[in-house]
């Protein structure tokens, strides 16, 4: 399924181009355009689903299945010093393509966007994070 408006779409019919360097019948794995870090690659479901609630759970654990074995390659052969997985649902949590991604950033002792994911902390009360907490209670 292809969304014509997609830019991700439009990269997996070739009519955007993008380095790749990975694909199989699921996904097709691109370097960024604009990347955080040397390395840093997108992660790409062929079909069209726009985020995490529209993914099925099939194919996001085959993403999450490819991310492990693309950290470790990526361990390999850039010799990074960690490596963050980062995936953003809705533009408040920072999604610019609306196609389901997960970012693959490499990271470097010493590199330019060390603080990349720095945030400082929220304050909540005791009771607040009880309120939070007992909210959030969910069966396994
Ligand atoms: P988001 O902010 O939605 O999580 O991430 C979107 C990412 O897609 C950004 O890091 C951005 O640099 C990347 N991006 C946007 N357009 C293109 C493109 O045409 N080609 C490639 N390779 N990356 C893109
Ligand atoms: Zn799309």
């Amino acid at each position: 399924m292809r969304d014509e408006n997609c830019i991700f779409c439009k990269i997996m019919e070739g009519a955007i181009p993008s380095r790749t360097i990975y694909e199989d019948e699921d996904f097709k794995v691109i370097l960024d355009a604009s990347p955080a870090s040397r390395g840093h690659a997108l992660i790409l479901p062929k079909e069209h689903c726009a985020n995490i609630y529209e993914i099925s759970e099939e194919l996001l654990a085959k993403a999450a299945k490819l991310a492990k074995k693309l950290s470790a390659h990526m361990k390999e052969v850039l010799q990074c010093d960690g490596l963050n997985l980062l995936q953003n649902n809705g533009e408040v949590a920072g999604q610019t393509v609306f196609h389901f991604h997960m970012h693959l950033i490499p990271r470097y002792v010493g590199m330019k966007n060390n603080d990349l994911l720095n945030w400082t902390h929220e304050e909540f009360t005791a009771e607040e994070q009880d309120e939070i907490c007992s909210k959030l209670q969910i069966k396994a």
